[in-house]
């Protein structure tokens, strides 16, 4: 049987970075085994639920790269995919299971059953339904709904302990009378969320549920549907959760836990995609540095850990630096484009400037708009007088450098050039080094202090061809 899998977001707010990693285990699960990725949108909270975050969830998720087989706009043979279009369904298969006298009719009140709580936790009892109307007879429960009374439906629990299999977590044992007979279908209506899960996941004939370990207490519940409806029970993979620094789940106190933000952050999707993954799954070779398609058929639900996945930005940062890095020179040009201010003299560069110079910069920065820094420090032409400069300004050796770069970039300017070439660079330090015999660190320190005004940075030759004649000659003249 082929492969189908699931990723069912609420759509009540931004993805989860969570939930995107969920979305993308499964993603890369049905590639692997070239299964189908359904997508079904669980907005039975109308409150909370809006279409705009469902637009906004499947736009992010699609940024990343991941694209659904079956789901909203995709139609396939199991819609449709949203749960709020599923309601006579939910009521079909509640009704089915009331007539088989597996769930019953409840018309305790809101008032009676929180009242009962409390009496219970009083008392250090289990706070579980009293069973008040497990045995109401068929005519007496026709009878209140005649008159009016709208109950919900409760699913008569199974007395019997659970073995869950579950691919990560392994044999979770869910001992006798851990749940009491629970609401499936509200009063109004309206079904929840465990109910609808089993409901969808059997007709949408999913194989494999890969979803976040805070699922794996409601898996008792939906054992219980899925042995009432007689279905076969899918293989499960509840993923360990994502924490922050302190081991505490992930929440907005740790900072950014949307998808979205991240993206706004100008984080490259490919990159998110790598650092996700590696929440929580390890590569076969080990490696942590790959893209989507390199995983390939690699990706495999045996190799979740079981560990909890610590969050860590710097980690994030460092990979989304590997990923702008790997990026063809052509297309780190085009996508850096609108990260860099219209004004900037960037652009008044031909296009083997600048693709000279971001050869020479990109591997100094982790994200497009760490960039500018360096393009304004290229084009300063205003010397600060740091200490390692005045130690080089103090050389002798140094006045006489001053001295022949001063006139040599006159002369060149002079003639109409605003760079040098590499070669020419190269020609005025032979020409400092067997000329004026200066040799050694009072050479490549004396040249870099002098045209550039710093001791240390990128590579002189690939550095001064890229930078204008006029600037080095402004900073020679305020040393
Ligand atoms: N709607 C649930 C959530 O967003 C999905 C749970 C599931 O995958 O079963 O967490």
């Amino acid at each position: 049987m082929s492969v189908r899998v699931r990723f069912a977001p609420s759509p009540t707010g931004y993805l989860h970075i969570g939930s995107a990693r969920t979305a993308l285990y499964n993603y890369l699960f049905a590639k692997a085994t070239r299964g189908t990725f359904v997508l079904r949108i669980e907005d039975t909270d109308e409150e909370r639920s809006k279409r705009e975050f469902e637009e906004l969830q499947i736009d992010d998720l699609k940024w990343l790269g991941i694209d659904y087989d079956e789901g909203p706009g995709k139609e396939g043979n199991c819609g449709p995919y949203r749960q709020s279009e599923r309601k006579d369904i939910y009521q079909k298969k509640a009704a089915e299971l009331v007539e088989k006298k597996l769930a019953f009719h409840c018309f305790c009140s809101e008032e009676e059953l929180e009242a009962k709580k409390a009496v219970a936790m009083a008392a250090n009892l289990d706070p579980k339904y009293d069973g008040t109307c497990r045995n109401l007879s068929a005519a007496e429960v026709a009878a209140r709904i005649a008159k009016g009374e709208r109950g919900a439906i409760r699913f008569r629990s199974y007395e019997k302990s659970y073995t869950l299999h579950d691919h990560v977590r392994g044999d979770v044992v869910f001992p006798e009378g851990m749940v009491g007979d629970f609401i499936i279908l509200r009063s109004d209506g309206g079904a929840v969320y465990n109910f609808c899960c089993v409901v969808d996941d059997v007709a949408m004939k999913i194989t494999h549920v890969i979803r976040g370990e805070d699922h794996l207490s409601n898996t008792l519940r939906q054992l219980m549907i899925y042995e009432a409806f007689n279905a076969k029970l899918p293989e499960f993979a509840h993923v360990s959760l994502l924490v922050g620094a302190d081991r505490q789940k992930l929440s907005k106190r740790h900072g950014a836990t949307s998808l979205h933000f991240y993206r706004e952050a100008s984080y490259l999707p490919s990159a998110i995609c790598n650092y996700l993954c590696l929440l929580g799954w390890s590569h076969p070779t080990e490696k942590d540095i790959f893209t989507l398609d390199e995983i390939g058929n690699l990706f495999d639900i045996k190799r979740f850990s079981k560990s909890p996945a610590v969050f860590d930005v710097t980690k994030f940062e460092f990979i989304n630096g590997q990923h702008l890095r790997a990026l063809p020179i052509d297309e780190l040009r085009t996508r850096i484009k609108d990260s860099i201010p219209a004004a900037s003299l960037y652009f008044k560069q031909d296009e083997n400037w600048q693709k000279a110079f971001l050869t020479l910069f990109k591997d100094k920065i982790q994200f497009f708009n760490e960039i500018n820094p360096q393009i304004e420090e290229l084009f300063s032409d205003k010397v600060e007088k740091t200490d390692e400069l005045n130690e080089i300004l103090k050389w002798e050796t140094t006045g006489k450098i001053i001295e022949y770069l001063a006139k040599e970039i006159d002369a060149k300017i002079g003639q109409g050039k605003i760079f040098v070439t590499e070669a020419e660079f190269n020609e005025w330090g032979e020409y400092i080094k067997k000329t004026l015999a200066i040799k050694g660190k009072p050479l490549f320190m004396g040249m870099r202090g002098v045209l550039t005004g710093h001791g240390h940075g990128s590579e002189l030759k690939h550095l001064i061809p890229l930078t204008p004649l006029p600037i080095i000659s402004k900073r020679i003249s305020s040393l």
